[in-house]
């Protein structure tokens, strides 16, 4: 590997290679002192620090908590950057290996998104679940790798990450992606092509011509300015910025109806039948019964169907307990969580249909599939269960074409305005979809 195809495009402190070449390298400190307040140059941070006797250079120094996981940075870290030519891509990088066809829905975001990454603009595009909002990136990708630009698609979580690979990699044979996330083995992979949590972007400076934000308003994206701040410091100052959500947040959604952000809608999904919309059904006090009567009976008429259901809990404890319940009905049910050592297997087995009932957090509230499912939320008026939560995990049912519809229930103890925002939400996008003849009645 060469110095340039190494060090290109990332900002590395001294433990994070081995050796410096003699030329093309920029540094600054990582740490910038202005009037004596400290400001980290890796994540923007300048409320979040701590001191320490210094192994490194024996003095007292000042180093960043804020982005302490990917390496501790103080007050005598260096930031090293290439500044030398880049490295030469593969001649055939853009060469698209798809034959699938796109949507009429998503032709319009296709061609969007490409003009946005050729004129280096941003561009929002807001796709319902199951609208197929990947596929609408190809073509722009595809022309970017052959105008010889870097491009990377950052997810604030790993799994959506790890889901996105080898999509990746199997239409852009060429080119296969540098995949990055905590612990992963491409760590050091050049490519112009990168796939990444969006953490992995504090490593970077001005790396990309094309920076394209999946799962925007995911925790912990949204809530993170530093993260905010990684996204702006991994792209080149002239480059194209495009966000993909299924649910923006308030502001920009009606910056959108507003015509003040670029974006294309998708109102509907690749198999042109329209959203299930959720129901409301009152349960009582869940908190106190485990299990409410009315929630039991409609599992286990369900189950007797033959019926797959995936069921949301607020909270684990709560979860938990009502899980031994639900095994009378079937000792195959099960719940997961995010810390659950076996959350990989049962997602899995649930995949496989070995599952009949998967209780679950909001872990699988977004970026998982299961065909031919039935979605309940017990509790729908938990504080956690935001506008945004409920339209994601009710985006989970009749997402295959072979089972398009699917029955959702909020079950409540009180309605809430995120509850009635999330079903108007869904019942607008249908009412778009079908006024712009993307699905089908
Ligand atoms: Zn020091
Ligand atoms: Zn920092």
């Amino acid at each position: 590997m060469t110095h340039a195809s190494f060090f290109a495009g990332r900002e590395l402190i001294d433990e994070e290679f081995k050796t410096l070449p003699d030329e093309h390298i920029a540094t600054r400190p990582a740490i910038h002192f202005d009037g004596g307040q400290p400001r980290c140059n890796r994540c923007n941070n300048t409320t979040n620090f701590a001191s320490h006797p210094c192994a490194r250079c024996g003095n007292i120094c000042t180093y960043c908590r804020n982005c302490i996981e990917m390496g501790k940075i103080s007050s005598c870290t260096t930031l090293y950057t290439w500044i030398g030519p880049p490295p030469e891509h593969h001649e055939n990088a853009g060469t698209l290996h798809w034959t699938g066809t796109l949507s009429a829905g998503q032709k319009t975001a296709s061609s969007n998104v490409e003009r946005a990454i050729c004129h280096s603009s941003e561009h929002l595009v807001w796709a319902v679940a199951g609208a197929g909002k990947t596929e609408v990136l190809f073509q722009g990708i595809a022309s970017a790798l052959f105008a010889g630009k870097r491009v990377c698609i950052a997810a604030p979580r790993s799994d959506v990450v790890r889901e996105l690979a080898p999509r990746l990699t199997t239409v852009f044979p060429d080119t296969p992606p540098a995949v990055l996330y905590g612990g992963s083995p491409d760590r050091n992979t050049y490519s112009p092509l990168v796939i990444a949590t969006t953490h992995q972007l504090y490593r970077f400076y001005h790396a990309f011509d094309v920076l394209i934000v999946d799962e925007v308003d995911a925790y912990p994206y949204t809530f993170d300015r530093s993260l905010q701040f990684a996204v702006q410091k991994a792209r080149k100052p002239e480059s194209a910025l495009i966000y993909l959500t299924a649910t923006p947040h308030a502001e920009w959604q009606s910056e959108v109806k507003k015509g003040k952000r670029e974006a294309t809608l998708i109102p509907a999904r690749y198999h042109r039948h329209p959203l299930p919309v959720p129901k409301t059904e009152w349960c009582g006090n869940w908190k106190k019964t485990n299990v409410p009567k009315n929630v039991l009976l409609w599992v286990k008429t369900k189950v007797e169907e033959g019926q797959r259901l995936l069921i949301f809990y607020s909270h684990i404890d709560t979860m938990e307990k009502a899980l031994p319940l639900f095994k009378e009905i079937d000792l195959r049910i099960e719940s997961v969580h995010a810390a659950d050592p076996l959350r990989k297997e049962k997602v899995a087995a649930m995949r496989r249909q070995e599952i009949p009932v998967l209780l679950s957090t909001t872990i699988l509230e977004r970026g998982v599939t299961f065909p031919g499912i039935d979605v309940a939320v017990i509790g729908a008026e938990d504080a956690v269960f935001t506008e945004s939560a409920l339209v994601q995990l009710a985006g989970r049912a009749g997402r295959s074409a072979d089972y398009p519809t699917g029955e959702i229930l909020f079950f409540h103890y009180g309605k809430t305005d995120a509850m009635m925002k999330a079903i108007r939400q869904i019942n607008e996008m249908n009412r778009l979809g079908i006024e712009r003849g993307l699905i089908d009645r």
